[in-house]
């Protein structure tokens, strides 16, 4: 196996050394936080911020049995990753996805850490992962293991501990039911405070006006605030995106408000292609209906080397981790990749754009508006409020707009890329709340 010798790799090794850790290099969790290492050097944070953030608080491991509508029984294993808390309650959302692995929810939990902090959130970074694939399981059956995880995560998870949210495979009817059923274990005293131990939950069920759209539309707001800076009108691009699930089907259609054409998309049912643009309600419709984008009348089926080889302004990968890799990257034709997805790019992929001088917008940065929404409904909940939409997307641009605002100062300050930037912006904000409160005891 090569050895890597960027910085990034460089720091993330002499840590696990310290740590008495063993990480291969191609890992995710060992490159993402290598480039979080790369971004404490360059702010020359002290030796113990940088132990601290290796390193996650808890590593929870469960196995939940199940019954099958057929009468058999499942056992199935859950994730609660909680890595950092001093900012606030740990946050995050939890997946349900077959393949899912520790390390992967670890990296995801690490990157909402930094996420809450570059937006300066009063959370800390977590995330969960049940091991299914949510389409294989009856609607009884899903809410019957959502029900057994969330008894079995027990007292890990609460409205002023740890506040799980919606993520890939689950929806608002999956934190519903974690709702009630933490509701159902709460005293009698703190069943109303109860409710807030998830985020992303039905309206009718204190949830937040604008949740659903959130992280699409808080990455339209990032759009807006850094896209003039770079000559580009938004009212005038084209985009492609990967993935037509919320991220993904909630930026297209907001961005056709807005003006921008949608060239292309590819799922996981294939690729569809239409350079006079393709109806982004339409499409969503189609999916909602089929699961996915495969057979949609209003554009061309194409192979994946045609969806990556299109040109457009944006690229917008809105699926899963690592999907853009170095071969994907080499095709691409875009002015700007922008990250609706957590950790969607390569390492060697984000190198390469960067070096051809496309300009990379983070996920900590470009997908917070979930979170953040999140925050406004936990808030909420806990004042027996409920906001107006206008309300709730005033609030998120401008936290929207001020994390943006920040990367951009940050990447002037440190004369670095964005990515690093936001992991620093984060960085210094972790550093001087453990600069005021110490470590106990
Ligand atoms: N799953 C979303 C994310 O990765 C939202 C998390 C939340 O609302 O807590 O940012």
């Amino acid at each position: 196996m090569d050895t890597c010798d960027t910085t990034a790799c460089q720091s993330a090794r002499e840590i696990f050394k310290e740590l008495e850790e063993m990480y291969d290099e191609h890992n995710l969790y060992f490159q993402t936080i290598g480039s979080v290492l790369e971004a404490a050097d360059a702010l020359n944070v002290p030796q113990r911020l940088k132990l601290m953030l290796t390193q996650p608080k808890n590593e929870i491991m469960v196995h939940c049995p199940v019954e099958m509508d057929d009468g058999t029984w499942k056992l199935l294993k859950a994730y609660r990753v909680q890595h950092n808390n001093v900012l606030g309650p740990y946050k995050g959302g939890i997946r349900y996805h077959p393949e899912v692995k520790l390390d992967e929810v670890k990296t995801l939990a690490l990157l909402m850490t930094m996420k809450c902090a570059l937006a300066r959130l009063p959370f800390g970074g977590a995330k969960g992962a049940l091991r299914i694939n949510p389409r294989d399981f009856s609607k009884d059956e899903l809410m019957r293991v959502t029900r057994r995880m969330t008894s079995a995560l027990g007292d890990n998870i609460g409205p002023d501990y740890d506040i799980p949210a919606p993520d890939v495979g689950t929806n608002a009817q999956v934190m519903a039911w974690m709702a009630d059923t933490y509701i159902n274990f709460a005293e009698s005293s703190s069943k109303v405070i109860a409710r807030g131990v998830v985020t992303g939950k039905p309206l009718e069920f204190g949830g937040s006006a604008g949740r659903e759209k959130a992280t699409g539309q808080g990455l339209v707001y990032v759009l807006d605030a850094l896209l003039p800076g770079m000559g580009i009108e938004l009212d005038k691009v084209t985009c492609s995106l990967i993935g037509y699930g919320n991220v993904g089907s909630w930026t297209a259609r907001l961005l056709q408000e807005r003006g921008t054409t949608l060239r292309a998309v590819l799922d996981h049912t294939g690729a569809i292609l239409n350079t006079s643009g393709i109806d982004a309600e339409a499409l969503a419709a189609h999916v909602l209906a089929t699961g996915g984008i495969k057979g949609f009348a209003g554009a061309d089926a194409v192979d994946e080397v045609t969806f990556y080889s299109t040109p457009v302004d944006l690229f917008i990968p809105a699926a899963l981790e690592q999907m853009v890799d170095l071969e994907h990257a080499e095709r691409m034709q875009c002015k700007v990749l922008v990250e609706g997805a957590n950790a969607p790019t390569t390492p060697h992929a984000e190198r390469y754009l960067l070096d051809k001088g496309v300009e990379v917008l983070p996920a900590i940065l470009c997908n917070a508006g979930g979170v953040t929404v999140s925050y406004f409904e936990w808030k909420q909940n806990r004042q027996s409020e409920t906001w107006d939409e206008e309300v709730v997307d005033e609030l998120l641009k401008k936290t929207m707009t001020r994390s943006a605002e920040r990367v951009l100062k940050m990447s002037q300050r440190l004369d670095c890329n964005m990515r690093i930037a936001s992991y620093a912006s984060a960085i210094e904000h972790i550093d001087n709340v453990y600069e005021l409160r110490g470590v106990f005891p």
